[in-house]
């Protein structure tokens, strides 16, 4: 079985990748657990696309091994695709995007970013309140070689929290062809649809196609 530090040090996100890429044959490793040291790596990109390879090339750097890093978030489309890339820290800025003084700041609490989505979407109606979740996967080799995968996942949001199951945006986002919440379907339902699973299996080509197993 191939070993494969993730960059990522979300636990959520690591049970969830870790879910499907068994199933390929990969061994993820945390990056605590291969020896990389507890920096924080600024995400300083406007795509999800910069941000995964930043994350991904800078722990490759560090651990010497293949490294497998995820950027993700949400895009509601009734708030110009906010909070894109700042879904994670959402709740600490005021407005819909972060200005240069909100640059530094660190991640925002769950409920604090949900309250936040739910405050500005709340007078939307239910067929317009479309957004869609968003997962790039970036492995980088040692010898440099990059794998660039993205999967997205679409759907409503509705305004209460629903369900105790996943992460993030979960309780709010209702996939297409479902009426429940991602916090509501059981995990494993999640792990088959979900922007990143559909992101893995888009990777999983990839590395077919290359011949890397
Ligand atoms: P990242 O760590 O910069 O990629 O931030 C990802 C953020 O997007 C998370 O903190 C969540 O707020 C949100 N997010 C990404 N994937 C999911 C998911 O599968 N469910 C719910 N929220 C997610």
């Amino acid at each position: 079985m191939k070993t494969i530090v993730a960059a990522t040090k979300n636990k959520h996100k690591i049970v969830e990748i870790e879910a499907i890429t068994s199933q390929f044959g990969m061994n993820i490793v945390p990056r605590d657990e291969a020896g990389v040291p507890d920096i924080e790596i600024p995400e300083t990109g406007k795509t999800f696309e910069e941000n995964s390879y930043i994350k991904a090339h800078e722990i490759m750097k560090l651990s010497g091994q293949i490294t497998i890093a995820d950027d993700s978030g949400l895009v509601v489309d009734c708030i110009e695709g906010a909070p894109g890339v700042y879904s994670a820290r959402f709740a600490t800025f005021p407005g819909i995007w972060p200005d240069e003084k909100d640059e530094d700041e660190a991640d925002s609490d769950d409920r604090d970013n949900n309250s936040k989505l739910i405050r500005l979407i709340k007078d939307v109606p239910y067929e317009q309140r479309t957004a869609h979740f968003v997962s790039v996967i970036t492995m980088v080799f040692p010898d440099g070689e990059t794998l660039v995968a993205r999967g997205e996942v679409h759907g409503h949001l509705v305004l209460e929290e629903r369900g105790k199951g996943g992460f993030g945006y979960d309780p709010l986002f209702v996939p297409l062809g479902y009426d429940r919440t991602f916090g509501e379907l059981p995990a494993e339902l999640k792990n088959s649809i979900s922007h990143r699973a559909n992101a893995l299996v888009s990777l999983k080509e990839k590395l077919e196609k290359l011949n890397i197993d």
